[in-house]
């Protein structure tokens, strides 16, 4: 087992993008910016509510939804960007 480290950073999602982010990061700051405004805001706020649940006293079942939302909204900002970025260069 070499050449394998546990790694707490990760590939920006959007194609044809290859920057190095923090685990907290969902993508780079110039794609990030390119998912519409309402999209960033719901995967902000599904972040918060899943990591609340995660320190509060919830059922499994509320985790495992809060996680949902947030991974359902991540996935959306993926697609709108990939999108946007298939799309050709921006205006
Ligand atoms: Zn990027």
């Amino acid at each position: 087992m070499r050449g394998r480290t546990v790694s707490n950073r990760h590939q920006c999602p959007a194609v044809g993008c290859n920057v190095s982010l923090p685990r907290h990061l969902l993508m780079c700051r110039p794609h990030w910016y390119r998912v519409p405004r309402a999209l960033r805001a719901e995967v902000n706020d599904a972040w918060k509510a899943y990591l609340a649940t995660c320190r509060g006293k919830h059922d499994h079942d509320t985790v495992l939804q809060a996680l949902a939302r947030y991974r359902a909204a991540r996935e959306s900002a993926i697609a709108a960007v990939n999108r946007i970025a298939n799309a050709g260069p921006a205006p």
